[in-house]
């Protein structure tokens, strides 16, 4: 065992399990690791680096702000701050940003902003919040409380109350659970952790014609969803469905902790001054990162071409699975995949991810039935292939 692996064990709590590889460098979609073994990166550190590894406008906006102004706190406002929100608010419905440090704090931003709006205008018997059997939002105690895996709350609870549960894409259990007492539906667009399950059109359509006929905010968590994975910069976009609250984080920051709360004015105005914030949420270095990133991956040429890297990869995918025969479906949004494993094959996603390291392919699961990918955005063919040839091989090992 490499020794900063076996002190990982002695030094560090136990709630993550790590492999033995330590990485030391990454360029692009390749990283190395202490012995000089390079890997292929189709797992993105969990669609975080959605421009590969040290993208040269990302090295070049961090270092250029890293020798201008780290942090100033929430007391003063920054340019790169404002400027990330601008262009946020450009690109998409928005009309407010709200800056935080990861995705559990955006979604935790998403809920009490709700919860507040309805509060204000409504009273506080309006206080339901409504979300999905599997969804994934966060760690927090209020976030894997409105999350649908029961498994994350255990051991932690009293958890905070008022919130119901009903399966996903199933209209018919949204309509029963739905009432003028509820405040907010939370939503994936494509249940990422959950076993990568894209919401049907018309499911996202009816939660929005729900939340409209009984004064609820609908909020779309688009944390691994958002910033170009689905193929346009936000999955809303791309299903015509519009959010009131939306929550982004992991490739907003392609690497630097970063999240962001959009939503519309008349709503962010219940968030007076003093009632929410976060000391290093909208730090300057994290907006400096996200404004290169968003700025590029917004590019109309930049979302074209992921949509053609999607294309080429589903159909890999599809082959691989016809010629292994190990996936009985290939299913996601954009370049984004969850690899369903055939019967024969149940829960064995984890053991395919570890040979697949051992043959030089990064890949992730989601559950234990299903082979998830989420390279880089702009990862060449050439790479693609190479990648997914390792993981057939790692398919038949
Ligand atoms: C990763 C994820 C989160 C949590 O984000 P963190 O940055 O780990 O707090 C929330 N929602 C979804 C959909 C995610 O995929």
């Amino acid at each position: 065992m490499h020794p900063i692996r076996a002190q990982f064990d002695q030094y560090m709590v136990p709630n993550y399990a790590p492999f033995q590889v330590v990485p030391v460098q990454g360029r692009g979609a390749i990283v190395t690791d202490t012995e000089g073994k390079e890997y292929i990166d189709l797992a993105g550190g969990i669609a975080v680096s959605a421009l590969g590894h040290c993208h040269p406008p990302l090295i070049e906006a961090l270092t250029h702000q890293a020798s201008s102004l780290w942090h100033v706190s929430n007391l003063m406002t920054n340019e790169p701050a404002v400027k990330l929100a601008e262009l946020l608010c450009n690109e998409t419905f928005a009309e407010r940003v709200f800056f935080s440090n990861s995705g559990a704090e955006a979604n935790e931003a998403c809920l009490k902003l709700a919860r507040r709006y309805a509060f204000d205008t409504y009273g506080p018997h309006k206080n339901r919040i409504i979300a999905f059997d599997n969804a994934f939002h966060g760690r927090t105690l209020f976030t894997v409380s409105v999350g649908g895996q029961p498994k994350y709350q255990e051991g932690f609870g009293p958890c905070p109350e008022g919130i119901d549960h009903v399966p996903y894409n199933d209209l018919e259990a949204l309509t029963q659970a739905m009432g003028d007492d509820v405040c907010a539906i939370m939503v994936e667009p494509v249940q990422g952790e959950g076993g990568m399950t894209p919401a049907t059109p018309e499911f996202l359509e009816h939660c929005r014609q729900l939340c409209n006929q009984h004064g609820a905010l609908l909020i779309f968590d688009e944390v691994q969803s958002g910033v170009g994975r689905s193929g346009q910069l936000y999955a809303y976009q791309h299903y015509g469905v519009t959010p009131d609250i939306l929550s982004s984080a992991k490739a907003l920051g392609c690497g630097f902790p970063m999240g962001a709360m959009l939503t519309r004015a008349d709503i962010a105005k219940v968030l007076t001054p003093g009632t929410h914030g976060t000391t290093s949420g909208g730090n300057p270095l994290a907006c400096a990162v996200g404004f290169a990133a968003v700025s590029e991956i917004s590019q109309p040429e930049f979302l074209t071409q992921v949509r053609s890297n999607t294309e080429f990869m589903h159909q890999e995918l599809v082959a691989i699975g016809h010629r292994t025969g190990t996936f009985s479906e290939v299913r996601g949004l954009g370049l984004w995949f969850g690899c369903q494993l055939t019967s024969e094959h149940a829960g064995q996603a984890g053991a395919i991810l570890g040979r697949a390291l051992e043959l030089g392919v990064m890949v992730l699961v989601a559950g234990a039935d299903v082979i998830r990918l989420a390279p880089a955005l702009n990862t060449d063919r050439q790479t693609l292939a190479q990648g997914l040839a390792k993981l057939e091989a790692a398919l038949t090992m």
